[in-house]
């Protein structure tokens, strides 16, 4: 049975007799399968599941795009129910801050460029909320999508610099069967724009064919994925990245482990994805 908790006195009095491992899977809310597998995993892997459902007003740059972002609170409590979620905090946004809240968590320079260049305070948001989440939940193990790589890069240099000792674990990205990372923000996408979704994964496919067959200048593998992204016209790139997978600093030559990033919108919907090279 899942128990929906939304006052930190009810999670704290949840958790008390909670049996350990806790594993916690943030979340936005809006439920698809990617969340999914985070919430599978953590099954597998602790003795108590908690998911939280918080759409973080910190973490959105334009107003217009956290008041649009999908909700639906029974939808996604009946996916945590079929998930076998043991414990839903969905808290009111003055259960997470508290009144006169008045400080940031900025992870530095992980957090600088891609999405944090392109969303300049977007991380400082993520960073807040999550230690704020892990230190409320005390959970051993929280999950994180692949498919936000440099979120799961921001929040372990946070955990760690914080000393939040909760392990926090990298999940693979979950796809469509035409390669589309699944997001909760696919929803805006209107039928043209989601047949174009795809070219996303078609660029990163693209570069990752290229790297394995032994191309190993950075600039060679942004430029078919330029190329890929210029096939399709409703395709509007915002970055074009091969970055050194540890520390996201633009690569010349692939001569250690390197990440794929992009970000590309699509009318008003902005999509990110991304692949490991190596
Ligand atoms: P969100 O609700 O979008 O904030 O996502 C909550 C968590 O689910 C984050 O750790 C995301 O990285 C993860 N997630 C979102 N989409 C996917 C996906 N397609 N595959 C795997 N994890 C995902």
């Amino acid at each position: 049975m899942t128990r929906v908790v939304r006052t930190r006195a009810e999670l704290r009095a949840a958790l008390a007799v909670a049996p350990r491992p806790i594993g916690l899977v943030p979340t936005m809310g809006w439920l698809h399968d990617g969340h999914r597998s985070l919430m599978d995993r953590a099954r597998a892997e602790n003795a108590t599941t908690v998911a939280s459902i918080f759409v973080n007003p910190r973490q959105f740059t334009a107003a217009d795009d956290f008041a649009r972002y999908p909700r639906s609170e029974s939808r996604d409590l009946a996916i945590c129910s079929a998930a076998g979620i043991d414990l839903v905090w969905a808290p009111a946004v003055d259960d997470v801050y508290v009144p006169g809240f008045d400080t940031t968590v900025s992870v530095g320079a992980v957090a600088a460029p891609l999405e944090g260049a392109a969303r300049p305070g977007h991380f400082d948001g993520v960073s807040t909320v999550v230690a704020i989440l892990l230190t409320l939940v005390g959970a051993e193990r929280a999950y994180f999508g692949q498919k936000d790589a440099q979120q799961v890069m921001v929040v372990r240099r946070m955990a760690l610099d914080l000393a939040i000792p909760t392990e926090i674990v990298g999940c693979p990205t979950v796809r469509e069967p035409d390669g589309l990372a699944l997001s909760s923000r696919n929803v805006h996408l209107n039928p043209t724009e989601r047949a174009a979704a795809p070219v996303l994964h078609r660029a990163l496919a693209a570069a990752v064919d290229r790297w394995r067959g032994g191309e190993r200048s950075a600039e060679a593998l942004r430029a078919i994925m330029r190329a890929t992204l210029a096939g399709e016209p409703l395709a509007r790139p915002e970055y074009v990245s091969v970055a050194d997978a540890a520390t996201l600093a633009e690569l010349d030559r692939l001569d250690r482990p390197a990440i794929a990033s992009l970000a590309v919108s699509f009318g008003s919907t902005r999509l990110i994805d991304n692949e490991p090279l190596g």
